[in-house]
């Protein structure tokens, strides 16, 4: 089922997520529906933030995209590919790269766009749908997703990230999406 997307100025972004313990039948639903919702709206990523849950959960696609991304298990290359669709329960992200500017935009503030700094390259350690460890280090779009959905798993926002010039310039359109998002909540 495709899920309505929380904006911009809904309280629930803000929260941080509960880590997953088990993954029960209602967490592999929400999965499901998550996917169905970020390939609808033509995401490359959506965290559970975005669908008013506040969870330590995030699914992935970048196959989609032809930005280049990277991909490294147990030491060796691997094809990204082959590694998508990808979710991650109670991600942890370390980096390993200098951080590099890149362009990001986020299904919860629909037409805004911004470069971001982030590190270009990370280790990933999460557990997958079957509650299983997994360990990856990757670069690229892929590196900047998990990273983008991390965040909001925290609830950081990539306005958080962006440099002060840049939000400046986007003030008025982040302003009017915020009141409208209040405004919306207001007369539920
Ligand atoms: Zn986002």
């Amino acid at each position: 089922m495709v899920l309505p997307i929380v904006q911009y100025g809904h309280p629930v972004l803000r929260k941080k997520g509960a880590a997953i313990s088990l993954v029960t039948p209602e967490i592999k639903q929400l999965i499901v529906d998550m996917f169905e919702t970020m390939v609808e709206n033509h995401g490359v990523g959506l965290a559970a933030q975005q669908v008013g849950q506040a969870l330590q959960l995030t699914v992935i696609d970048v196959r989609e995209s032809e930005r280049p991304s990277t991909l490294e298990l147990n030491g060796q290359p691997a094809t990204v590919a082959d590694f998508m669709p990808l979710t991650l329960i109670n991600p942890e992200t370390t980096p390993l790269g200098p951080r590099e500017a890149g362009p990001e935009g986020c299904l919860s503030f629909p037409e805004i766009y911004a470069d971001i700094l982030r590190p270009e390259k990370i280790k990933v350690r999460a557990l997958n749908t079957e509650g299983e460890t997994i360990e990856f280090v990757c670069g690229g779009l892929l590196a900047r997703a998990v990273q983008h959905e991390t965040d909001h798993l925290h609830g950081i926002l990539f306005i958080d990230r962006m440099d002060r010039k840049t939000k400046e310039d986007l003030r008025d359109d982040l302003d009017a999406l915020q009141k409208a998002t209040k405004a919306q909540l207001k007369g539920k």
